[in-house]
């Protein structure tokens, strides 16, 4: 099976691809090679089922297979101790200080030069503990603001709400086919997929999955293929809303003036009328004299 055993959407996008690198037999040679293998898979917060839960720290928090990714995992002895459902958190930070200035990091001039020792001030690691009991329902990850994000790192999607540009969209994928990446279902949904020459979102993905997906080269029978074959939100005919961030890519514009044309979806907000339409200019005296018309201030 070749290029033309796929959707004409996944022809054209690879076609796409590869324009400035091979003919369209190449890229057909290059399935075939393909053929019975699959792509591997990416999985870069990958583990399970994430949720979020408010703590009684008044921060939320994320959870992969209900467990806490922030937290310290308690050693045995250290559980038997700790009171169930109160997580552990720790963070540390470096300080310095000569009695008047105050850094996070010493300044070059507080360490010898040759013997790397610090002369200057004093360093120290401040580590700081505090135990999280969850209180809350487990929530969407991806409509919890940054602000109100347990401070410890982890893999949180970005921030996705109904007010940021493609919220709606997100969200109704959300309704309809969950919260988790729609190709892998093993990391946080946080990407909008979507054909770019169609506009049309084909699903919610994973940063992993939306980075590596249209490098797939198989028909079938591939995780990637199976997506791209039947896309799971195709029969919510939802359109990308923002303006493509790959427009202004150097390789995508060296493909448009290597076509002659630009073959990518564009945004409503991103079309410009081509052409104004140029009106004849109303008849004059048709009845108001401008001359008598008195203007009263409205405020
Ligand atoms: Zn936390
Ligand atoms: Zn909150
Ligand atoms: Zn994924
Ligand atoms: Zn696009
Ligand atoms: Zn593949």
């Amino acid at each position: 099976m070749g290029l033309h055993d796929m959707p004409p959407y996944r022809q054209m996008a690879l076609v796409w691809r590869y324009l400035l690198e091979y003919t369209v037999g190449e890229i057909d040679a290059m399935i075939r090679a393909a053929e019975g293998k699959t792509c591997r898979s990416y999985r870069f917060a990958g583990c399970g089922t994430y949720t979020c839960q408010r703590g009684d720290d008044g921060r939320h928090h994320l959870l992969c297979n209900n467990i806490p990714v922030c937290a310290v995992m308690p050693s045995r002895r250290r559980r038997a101790t700790q009171p169930p459902g109160s997580w552990r958190h720790s963070q540390s930070c470096l300080s310095w200080t000569d009695g008047t200035r105050y850094r996070v990091q010493a300044p070059p001039e507080a360490w010898d030069r040759e013997t790397r020792a610090l002369v200057v001030g004093v360093s120290r690691r401040i580590e700081v503990t505090w135990q999280v009991t969850l209180i809350g329902e487990p929530t969407d990850p991806g409509l919890v603001r940054s602000r109100h994000r347990c401070p410890i790192p982890a893999d949180w999607p970005g921030y996705q709400g109904i007010d940021r540009p493609g919220g709606r969209e997100r969200a109704r994928l959300v309704a309809e086919l969950g919260a988790q990446c729609h190709l892998c279902q093993q990391s946080p949904g946080a990407i909008l997929d979507h054909d770019h020459f169609t506009g049309l979102i084909r699903g919610l993905l994973c940063i992993g999955c939306n980075n590596n997906l249209e490098e797939c080269l198989h028909v079938t029978g591939c995780p990637r293929a199976d997506y791209l074959n039947a896309p799971p939100a195709a029969r919510l005919r939802l359109y990308y809303p923002q303006p493509d961030r790959l427009a202004k890519h150097d390789k995508e514009l060296r493909r448009i003036a290597y076509l002659g044309f630009d073959p990518r979806f564009q945004p409503a907000s991103r079309r410009l009328p081509k052409t104004v339409r140029e009106l004849p200019p109303p008849p004059a005296g048709t009845g108001i004299d401008l001359t008598a018309v008195s203007e009263q201030p409205l405020f």
